[in-house]
């Protein structure tokens, strides 16, 4: 037996008792004396004392040599400490140790075991096992874990069954670059990893499965952002014979029961809001409605007052700082050259401050009167003491670079408070998107989704305008879901197709499968997908995913402890059919 109770374990009730433990090595306080030795494992760590008097010799010596790190094994008598640490659960008794026996030696660690290492991230990957000895990291992981059984709970609790779907698939458009994997046995062929089970899941609810989840692995070759993972997790759902509705109740039923279950807290509110109206009053889809300072367009009172640059813009927009009068001209003239730099673009940045007696001073005096200002406040909900800065341009930039400035200050503020969650479905989001890149309609979420029954006719004439039954979940202004009500008539499925720029014979090639299982009884249905990792990091206050998954791959989509990708030798190429050109 190696241990007879872990580390975390002992309390004074135990005082007396012979155990044994393992664990390792934390740190090693040699006082001549006397030896201290802090064994760790994953529940905690408990004090060993080694005492020149009380130990034998040889054991004294012994454990005057263990380096950090070793892997050791001791028998011993638990006794009260004299001084107690409160700080750790174990902190009142320590372990005197009669056996010792080392199990493995360490080299000396790359960096220091403990919540704050001198480690940087690059060498905390490579050695990730070592990482995950620290209990930050550790934590984390328990934490996903925790959140992975809570959602299979409760999603088999309402009647949802987890089933596989394959790894090995067809590529499947979801905006993504597939990742593929050659076949040996089909010379020149390929499989696709999928960047979602989007369609499997789809011919589930044809077979008749109709509550459906899994936890499972995407995989997407994308240009990597931060934080993006190539390879990423999923609590991926879908129903049969639901609408949008449905969809939203059952899952707002599960973000609740998480936030009770995880975080102890209850949410009331659980506001819905349409894309075009979020995008009108935080000019974001995923807006962070933990705090105000929502938009309020000036259009109407700020445009025709010889004001050149508000009477050309599309656009006229606000919103109130609160407080934001403290800030100095210096602060504001900071803020203005913030907003200016190429990667938000603003031309410029107008302001108007509300002071406490009632009065407004703006930078745009020359154009605009004291009831012109109020009528600005008004528009944008501020307060004496507050700062109204204000944007224009055209629409969709200007809204994107006001939610910019908006989210920037926020930040800067303190009003993105990580212990407070505030959930919100946003809806409706248009079924097609313009790129520049190829002149061509994309569609927003993926083509599987469903337009507003009532505006089919509408991608004939409008294709921009139409609507989808398509949402996403939004979590402190994170996306954290998003999904959709499916076609399920090949008819539609095809019209589809052919606005995406499909060809009949393209659609059937790579789609075939889909539209024919349509014909045979395909429920009307929907569903949803959870991102796990950047759900478990909002949970638990934090915004970067990388802790929460046990081997990450680093910025460049590199496994650095392992070295992957790498190169494979000439006969596997061979044997795959494959000529490298390079
Ligand atoms: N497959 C979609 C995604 O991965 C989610 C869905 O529509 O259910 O984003």
């Amino acid at each position: 037996m190696y241990r007879s109770h872990n580390c975390g374990e002992l309390r004074s009730s135990h005082i007396d008792t012979t155990v044994t433990l393992a664990g390792w090595v934390q740190k090693v306080r040699d006082k001549g004396f006397v030896v201290w030795v802090d064994l760790r494992d994953r529940y905690g760590i408990t004090q060993l004392i080694f005492d020149g008097e009380r130990t034998e010799k040889d054991i004294f010596e012994q454990a005057q040599k263990l380096g950090r790190e070793f892997v050791i094994q001791v028998q011993g008598k638990v006794i009260e400490r004299t001084s107690k640490n409160p700080n750790i659960q174990t902190g009142d008794i320590e372990i005197l140790v009669d056996k010792l026996s080392i199990l493995n030696e360490s080299l000396l660690p790359p960096f220091t075991i403990e919540d704050d290492t001198d480690g940087g991230d690059e060498i905390r990957m490579k050695y990730r096992y070592l990482d995950i000895r620290r209990d930050p990291v550790k934590n984390s992981l328990i934490f996903r874990h925790k959140v992975a059984r809570e959602v299979r709970n409760y999603l088999s609790d309402q009647g949802f069954i987890e089933i596989e779907t394959p790894y090995l698939i067809k590529s499947t458009p979801e905006g993504a670059r597939d990742f593929v994997v050659p076949s040996r046995m089909n010379a020149g062929q390929f499989y696709a990893l999928p960047q979602s089970p989007q369609t499997f899941k789809q011919l589930l609810m044809v077979a008749g499965m109709d509550k459906y989840f899994q936890i499972v692995k995407c995989f997407r070759d994308e240009d990597l952002r931060a934080d993006r993972q190539p390879e990423f997790t999923q609590i991926d759902c879908e129903m049969a014979f639901v609408e949008q509705d449905d969809v939203l109740n059952a899952f707002e039923g599960l973000t609740k029961h998480l936030l009770k279950a995880l975080k102890g807290i209850e949410i009331d509110d659980f506001p819905r809001m349409t894309y075009d109206e979020a995008m009108e009053r935080y000019g974001s889809d995923k807006p962070d409605i933990r705090f105000g300072m929502e938009f309020g367009e000036l259009n109407d009172i700020a445009q025709h007052k010889d004001f050149n640059v508000f009477n050309s813009a599309e656009l006229v927009v606000g919103l109130a700082v609160p407080g934001g009068n403290s800030f100095s001209r210096k602060e504001i003239d900071a803020l203005t050259d913030w907003i200016k730099r190429p990667q938000i673009g603003a031309k410029g940045l107008v302001y108007c401050r509300c002071n406490d007696d009632g009065t407004f001073k703006s930078s745009v005096d020359k154009f605009y009167d004291q009831a012109d200002l109020e009528n600005w406040a008004e528009r944008t909900g501020a307060k004496a003491g507050d700062l109204i800065l204000v944007l224009s341009g055209e629409t969709d930039a200007t809204r994107s670079r006001l939610n910019s400035l908006r989210m920037e200050l926020a930040e800067r503020l303190g009003l993105r408070n990580p212990d407070e969650f505030a959930p919100l479905w946003v809806t409706d989001f248009p079924l097609l998107e313009w790129s520049e890149d190829t002149q061509s309609y994309h569609a927003m979420h993926h083509p599987f989704t469903s337009p507003k029954h009532d505006q089919i006719d509408l991608l004939e004439t409008d294709p921009a305008a139409v609507r989808a039954n398509a949402y996403d979940l939004v979590l402190n202004g994170n996306e954290i879901g998003g999904g959709s009500i499916r076609i399920h008539d090949r008819e539609t499925q095809a019209l589809m197709f052919k606005h995406l720029g499909f060809s009949p014979e393209e659609a059937k090639a790579q789609f075939g499968f889909l539209m024919n299982a349509f014909e045979y009884g395909a429920p009307p249905h929907g569903g949803i997908a959870f991102g796990l990792d950047r759900l478990v990091a909002i949970l638990g206050g934090q915004e970067t995913i990388r802790d929460f998954i046990a081997f990450p791959k680093n910025n460049s989509g590199r496994d650095i402890m392992i070295d992957a990708p790498s190169p494979v030798d000439e006969a596997q190429l061979k044997e795959l059919n494959l000529k490298l050109d390079l």
